[in-house]
């Protein structure tokens, strides 16, 4: 008898769906299923969920309306499953507020990593922490201050608050939009290079390796993510160009 965290697993393919529904049973989440968006949309409001698993390509609509309009109301852990590996496609799911994004076909052992990040992260009432660490880097979110070995790293206003952005989720990929939005203001939004050139130098003060970062990490075309110092995250998947 399972009694672990809600999940309802959204996805048309019958095979696949009876895949992911014994993965998560064998590692005690309770499931529910729902092969269409109408009967998505329904699960979710009857049956409260506490993360959905979701696919894209859906019978009778786009998976992303159901990211849209749960969003609406609630920050529900919600991962997309796609075939669809194009950029385009992940980054309108993760701007539309998906926390994550795993391209089919992907191993189980990182989906129940990736699902374990985004519970725990739903679990953490506050959304932020005053100070979080992550190796040798501690940054103190209330009072403005980063350390690296204990060492005061200077950094402008606008690298701290991209840094609190990312500290702010870690583990979770955000793309150069929201980082724009965030960070520079609504009217920045084609100004990507700024994310690349402050991201450039704060790994050079932050990172022991500016060139090959541990923490802040690429995630190539879409955004960046920080690295969760977490022992069950997955290293980052090895990829092509
Ligand atoms: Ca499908």
């Amino acid at each position: 008898m399972s009694t672990g965290p809600l999940v309802l697993v959204v996805e048309d393919d019958p095979p696949l769906r009876r895949f992911l529904c014994t993965a998560l049973a064998a590692h005690q989440y309770r499931v529910i299923e729902a092969q269409t968006l109408g009967e998505a949309l329904v699960a979710v409001t009857t049956h409260n969920p506490e993360a959905v698993l979701l696919d894209l390509g859906l019978p009778d609509g786009e998976g992303l309306s159901l990211v849209l309009a749960v969003r609406e109301w609630s920050t529900l852990p919600i991962l997309v499953i796609s075939a669809r590996g194009r950029e385009a496609d992940k980054i309108g799911a993760l701007d539309a507020g998906a926390d994550d994004y795993l391209t089919k076909p992907f191993a189980t052992g990182e989906l129940l990593a990736r699902l374990r990040v985004a519970l725990r992260h739903a679990a953490l009432a506050t959304p932020t922490e005053p100070i979080v660490e992550f190796g040798s880097i501690r940054v103190d979110l209330a009072g403005h201050v980063a350390t690296r070995n204990g060492e005061v790293v200077r950094l402008t206003p606008t690298e701290f608050r991209l840094l609190a952005l990312l500290v702010r989720h870690p583990g979770r990929v955000l793309t150069h939009r929201q980082m724009l939005l965030e960070v520079w203001g609504p009217n920045s939004s084609s100004h990507v290079h700024y994310v690349r050139v402050y991201m450039g130098e704060l790994r050079r003060k932050l990172e022991d390796d500016p060139a090959r970062p541990r923490w802040l990490l690429t995630e190539p075309g879409i955004g960046y993510r920080l690295r969760e110092d977490s022992a069950d995250t997955p290293p980052p998947a090895p990829r092509t160009p």
